[in-house]
């Protein structure tokens, strides 16, 4: 009977966006994280400052669902993000993770704080130019790609000095001059930051959008049809769990990590054919 349910869900998800149904994807409960990981197990080196975990963020206290300050990701996601990092490495640079995986329940206090149009106490850092009541629509939607698992908003830092490299404006800003080749006010120095950071996660199975320089998705990503609900939580992973041992077979470990394949991804998916993807953050 529950099967019945997400695969009639999944149907209605893939008419709703417009994808093709991939034959392949995997149909399970949107509470099961078991095809989910740590990000710091596998990836140490990564900094990780998870800004919804916080009150540094457009909103201005902790998103619902965020019970941990943890990166999770798709196993296929990390070690994509993995093969990133490494590169990037070579080039002096790290990679910091602003967000990953994002209970629907976080989306869900998105919507219902861009309707409260007096609550504008963020405005001055990230909607500085834009009247509240223009956000929900254009910047958020009652659906985000990185419930699906296998998003990630990163920045650059310097290896040498451990701090942000400067990418021409903050996290998580709504406007223009988030948009990656804004052609604006930005030095030609942060314009070439931007391009090291996609191409380092274009060549590593990531796919960029045109509103956001920090957003990547995983171009074969194995949920496509599934928005997750369970928590942000390290308890889900916890080694004395029943549920998500990291060290189970099939994980991927730091040593066994292969190298995004960027040619088995699937055709381009077009941003605009999922309205449920919030152009920001
Ligand atoms: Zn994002």
């Amino acid at each position: 009977m529950l099967l019945n349910v997400f695969a009639s869900s999944c149907c209605v998800t893939a008419l709703l966006f417009g994808g093709a149904v991939d034959a392949h994807a995997r149909a399970v409960s949107p509470e099961d994280s078991s095809g989910f990981v740590l990000v710091k197990l596998y990836a140490p080196e990564i900094q990780q400052e998870i800004r919804y975990y916080s009150t540094y963020n457009f909103v201005g206290e902790r998103i619902a669902g965020y019970e941990a300050p943890c990166a999770i990701l798709t196993k296929e996601a990390t070690r994509a993000l993995k093969h990133a990092a490494d590169e990037l490495a070579k080039k002096g640079y790290g990679l910091k993770i602003y967000d990953a995986y994002r209970p629907q329940k976080a989306v869900t206090h998105f919507v219902n704080w861009a309707k409260d149009l007096k609550d504008t106490r963020m405005q001055r850092d990230f909607y500085p130019d834009i009247d509240k009541s223009k956000l929900l629509g254009p910047y958020i939607a009652p659906r985000s790609g990185h419930s699906r698992g296998s998003t990630v908003d990163v920045t650059l830092t310097d290896l040498k000095t451990g701090k942000d490299v400067d990418m021409g404006g903050t996290f998580d800003f709504f406007g223009a001059k988030s948009h990656p080749d804004y052609k604006g006010t930005l030095s030609r120095d942060q314009l070439r930051s931007r391009r090291i950071l996609r191409d380092a996660m274009e060549r590593s199975g990531f796919r960029g959008i045109k509103t956001e320089w920090w957003h990547y998705t995983l171009k074969n990503e194995p949920y496509p049809n599934t928005y997750f609900t369970f928590p942000v939580s390290d308890l889900l992973f916890l080694p004395d769990k029943e549920k998500a041992t990291p060290s189970a077979a099939g994980d991927p470990k730091p040593d066994t990590v292969a190298p995004a394949d960027p040619s088995k991804a699937k055709p381009e998916e077009a941003e605009s054919a999922q309205p449920a993807e919030k152009p920001a953050p």
